[in-house]
C-alpha cells in the first residue's frame, strides 16, 4: 500500500502515522522527522532547513524533492510506506508521481485528515514529543500518563521551536497558499478521501483502518 496522509500542520499525520506503521508494517516516511534529524546532527541539509522551519516557511522543493527521492528509493519501500507531509507543494506533487513512475509505483490513496483551523493552534501548542522514541503526546487531549515522560520508553518530552501561536499563523497561512491545493489535485486523479479529524484520536484510527480495509493494493 502506497499511501499519502495529507492535513495542515497539528491535524493528527504524524499520530496516525504510528498507528497504520503498527498495523501495516510499512515505513513511515515524515520530511519533517528527516528534516529535524538533520537539524540535530548538524548536516549540510539541516543547515538548509534550519532557517526556513524557524520561521514556518516550507523547505525549498529542490531540497525536498531530492531526499524524497533517495528515501522512497531504499528497499524497505518496497512493499509500501506512509508519505507524511509530503508533498505540500503541486511541484512536490508531480515529482512525487515522476518519482514512483521511475520506481514503478503509484499512489494507492490519499487520506486527508479535516481539521478546522482554529482547533490547530491548540494541537500544535500543546504538542510533545519524546526525543528518545518520538512518540507523540499533548498536554490536554493526549497527555503522558506520568506528567513529563514517555509512556513507551520513560524518555523526556521537548516541545518543537516552531510549535508557538506565531509560527504557527504562518505555518497555516502556507498551508492555505501552497498546500491547499493539493486537495483538488487529488480529487480529479480519484484516489482522496477526507477523515474527520475532529474526533478522538482512537476513532480517526478506525475510521483510516475502515477505509484501508476496503482499498486494494
Ligand atoms: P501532525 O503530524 O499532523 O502535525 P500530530 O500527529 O503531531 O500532527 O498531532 C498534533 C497534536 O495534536 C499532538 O499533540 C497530538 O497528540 C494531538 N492530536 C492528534 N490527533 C488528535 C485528535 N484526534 N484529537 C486531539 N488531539 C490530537
Ligand atoms: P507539521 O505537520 O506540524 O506541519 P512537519 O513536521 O511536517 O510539521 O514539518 C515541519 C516543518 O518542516 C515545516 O514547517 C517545513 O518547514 C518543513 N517541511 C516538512 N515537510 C516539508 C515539505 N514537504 N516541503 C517543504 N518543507 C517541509
Ligand atoms: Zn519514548
Amino acid at each position: 500500500m502506497q499511501l499519502l496522509l495529507m492535513g495542515p500542520p497539528g491535524a493528527g499525520k504524524g499520530t496516525q502515522a504510528a498507528e497504520l506503521v503498527k498495523k501495516f508494517s510499512i515505513p513511515q516516511i515524515s520530511t519533517g522527522d528527516m528534516f529535524r534529524a538533520a537539524v540535530k546532527e548538524g548536516t549540510e541539509l539541516g543547515k538548509k532547513a534550519k532557517a526556513c522551519m524557524e520561521k514556518g516557511a516550507l523547505v525549498p522543493d529542490e531540497v525536498t524533492i531530492g531526499i524524497v527521492r533517495e528515501r522512497l528509493s531504499k528497499d524497505d519501500c518496497a512493499k509500501g510506506f506512509i508519505l507524511d507531509g509530503f508533498p505540500r507543494t503541486v511541484e512536490q506533487a508531480d515529482a512525487l508521481t515522476k518519482i514512483l513512475a521511475d520506481l514503478g509505483m503509484k499512489l494507492t490513496r490519499v487520506l486527508n485528515i479535516h481539521v478546522p483551523a482554529e482547533d490547530l493552534i491548540e494541537r500544535a501548542v500543546g504538542r510533545r514529543i519524546c526525543k528518545n522514541c518520538g512518540a507523540t503526546y499533548h498536554v490536554k487531549f493526549n497527555p503522558p500518563k506520568n506528567n513529563s515522560t514517555c509512556d513507551n520508553c520513560g524518555g523526556e518530552l521537548f516541545q518543537r521551536a516552531d510549535d508557538n501561536a506565531e509560527t504557527m499563523k504562518k505555518r497555516l497561512s502556507v498551508y492555505e497558499d501552497s498546500t491547499r491545493p493539493l486537495i483538488d489535485y487529488y480529487k480529479k486523479i480519484g484516489i482522496y478521501t477526507e477523515i474527520d479529524g475532529r474526533q478522538p484520536i482512537g476513532k480517526v484510527t478506525e475510521d483510516l483502518i475502515q477505509i484501508l480495509s476496503s482499498v486494494k493494493d
